[in-house]
């Protein structure tokens, strides 16, 4: 079964911990946010393909969702101790990975391939695409200006009123080699439990993606990242209110609305059902808590089992 997953990091790492274990992973193709992508020391980091990378080659630190296990921080300790920022924490192992890509992108290899070469040396079976080959990079507006997504989400821990999100350079990227097709010959496509507007909103505004989207003739099942109004982590809930959505499943059925089919809820949600079936995806009650392998095997057969 051809199956594509749209993806941020966390979220979508532990949903995938899950989906490798019940599918062929060779059959499977991911396709990674990099809106928050970010030059860090001189170094291109690619946070959310890097999660999703770590996850399928079994290194990703599960504790704290990013980076590998296992890990030291002498070379961020050492920044430190010269001045620089340090907010932003890479591992040293994590580096090498940085060094490598920065690298090969100098050289002239493209986001998309670096990252196949990158899969091919972790032993990841999957196709792991960036949306893009293109800078595209997510801004935030907040009272004191733009920020960008990096300096919102982790150095302010995501605190403070936001006004705007927004994508820079997506207007004029277009999506990775291999993106459009995949979507166009999948036999099922699924929404991470992810962020709605900074992990797949990103994705989605990678001009083609969505009009691909709609043109799928794939089921398309989405999980949600919130139950009530509470996300599990994260600011999806804030930012979701922000584009006018209700913070709720109902906001991700809102988010998805022009081709989604089927929504996985969390049973506790159950009087979203109508609202839910009015927009269109038929609602799917279940526990969509991922607080183990087991239970992302779980959900993922469930998924996998929704297909309409
Ligand atoms: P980020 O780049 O790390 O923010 O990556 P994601 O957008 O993929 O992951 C964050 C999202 O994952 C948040 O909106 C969380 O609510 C969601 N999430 C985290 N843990 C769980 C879980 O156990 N179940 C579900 N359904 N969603 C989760």
């Amino acid at each position: 079964m051809r199956i594509v997953v749209f993806a941020g990091g966390t979220g979508a790492a532990k949903f995938l911990r899950g989906l490798v274990r019940i599918v062929d992973p060779a059959g499977l193709t991911v396709v990674a946010n990099t809106g928050d992508d970010l030059d860090w020391w001189g170094l291109h980091v690619s946070p959310d393909l890097d999660t999703v990378c770590y996850e399928l080659a079994g290194l990703l630190d599960e504790q704290r969702g990013w980076g590998r296990a296992y890990e030291s921080f002498n070379c961020r300790d050492a920044m430190a101790d010269l001045g620089k920022a340090a907010w932003f924490s890479l591992g040293d192992k994590d580096l090498a990975t940085h060094l490598y890509r920065t690298e090969r992108l100098r050289q002239g290899a493209r986001l998309s391939e670096v990252t196949a070469e990158l899969c091919q040396r972790l032993n990841v079976r999957s196709k792991v695409l960036p949306m893009t080959d293109d800078p595209v990079r997510t801004v935030v507006t907040m009272d004191d200006g733009d920020v960008p997504f990096q300096e919102f989400f982790v150095h302010r821990r995501h605190t403070g009123v936001v006004h705007d999100v927004r994508f820079e350079g997506s207007i004029l990227a277009i999506p990775a080699p291999g993106v459009l097709k995949a979507i166009a010959s999948a036999d099922l496509i699924v929404m991470a439990p992810s962020n709605p507007v900074t992990s797949i909103g990103p994705i989605l505004s990678v001009p083609g993606i969505s009009q691909q989207m709609e043109d799928t003739n794939a089921p398309v099942i989405a999980i949600s990242p919130i139950i009530g109004a509470e996300a599990f982590s994260g600011p999806a809930a804030q930012l979701m209110a922000m584009r006018g959505w209700p913070a709720s499943a109902v906001g991700i059925a809102t988010a998805y609305n022009s081709f989604l089919d089927v929504l996985l809820c969390d049973t506790a949600d159950e009087h979203l059902r109508d609202e839910i079936e009015r927009l269109g995806p038929r609602p799917v009650f279940t526990d969509i808590r991922i607080s183990g392998t087991s239970a992302a095997s779980r959900l993922a057969q469930e998924v996998v089992a929704c297909r309409p």
